[in-house]
């Protein structure tokens, strides 16, 4: 991923565009070989341009790219997935903008992220098979463990006991799950149900599809997307620090059970919680 060669091919799904110019636009790709990047697309929003309708955002697709002094560039796109009943669905769209805007903060440029990369794309071809926002959920859960910010469930985030069965605080700023000893160390957080905190720990061993198929209802769905967004925002505000960071992908890459895709269920044989 490294040569110098003047041209490569990959596949990526489109995260951004932003329109230069008369007709042409830059996006940001997220690859699978070659990880984030930008490069430009000359002409494409040109009617007769052939890359026209390929390179958009949310799209997957197979491109071949040239490298150029400052800005690669796009010779070549073709889609393999469209992801079109996710885009004309404004609901799953707009969960769909949130996963490709997180995937985009939590990459690096340039560097090869497989397991983020096959976690969009399960979410992606989730959404647009119809799952519902607890794709979105999956999706936050999963990219903490691969990127090294696990949620601390199983034992307090502060203290390491084990946690007994009942509603717990969840705090973003420790990572997790946090004791009732612990509970002034922690500087903010939420009480999370029994509920809730059994339908997280499901998610850690379950497929995209298992987890989508719970039946959760509003308030449970609410509570989870609160809880995750306190897990995300403060690895989004600290910026991600690049050791821990580089040390996770590279063990993510080495346990292929991390893709969804791959996980054995029958090895952890996940009960799903009672809703
Ligand atoms: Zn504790």
């Amino acid at each position: 991923m490294t040569d110098r060669s003047r041209s490569y091919s990959t596949e990526g799904i489109v995260l951004r565009r932003r329109n230069i110019g008369e007709a042409d636009s830059i996006l940001t790709l997220f690859s699978l070989h070659e990880g984030k990047f930008d490069a430009v697309a000359r002409g494409v929003r040109k009617a007769k341009s052939r890359m026209r309708g390929h390179l958009e955002p949310l799209t997957r697709v197979q491109v071949h790219v040239a490298r150029g002094r400052s800005l690669d560039v796009f010779t070549q796109a073709e889609t393999i997935e469209a992801h079109r009943a996710l885009k004309a669905d404004l609901e799953r769209m707009n969960l769909a903008l949130y996963c490709a805007e997180l995937a985009d903060r939590f990459t690096i440029d340039r560097v090869e992220q497989r397991p983020i990369y096959e976690l969009l794309v399960d979410v992606f071809h989730a959404l647009d098979g119809g799952a519902s926002a607890q794709a979105a959920r999956y999706f936050e859960l999963h990219l903490l463990a691969i990127t090294g910010y696990e949620a601390q469930l199983d034992a307090c985030a502060v203290c390491r006991q084990k946690l007994p069965e009942e509603e717990t605080l969840i705090s973003g700023p420790a990572g997790g799950l946090v004791c009732r000893a612990c509970r002034p160390a922690a500087s903010s957080g939420r009480i999370l149900s029994v509920r809730a905190v059994k339908v997280l720990r499901y998610g850690r061993t379950a497929t995209i599809h298992q987890f989508d198929n719970l039946r959760l209802d509003d308030t449970l769905e609410r509570e989870l997307r609160a809880a995750l967004g306190d897990l995300v925002r403060p690895v989004l505000d600290r910026e991600l620090n690049t050791t821990r960071y580089m040390d996770a992908l590279e063990r993510a890459d080495r346990i292929p059970a991390l893709s969804p895709n791959h996980v054995q269920s029958d090895q952890s044989n996940p009960v799903p919680p009672e809703p």
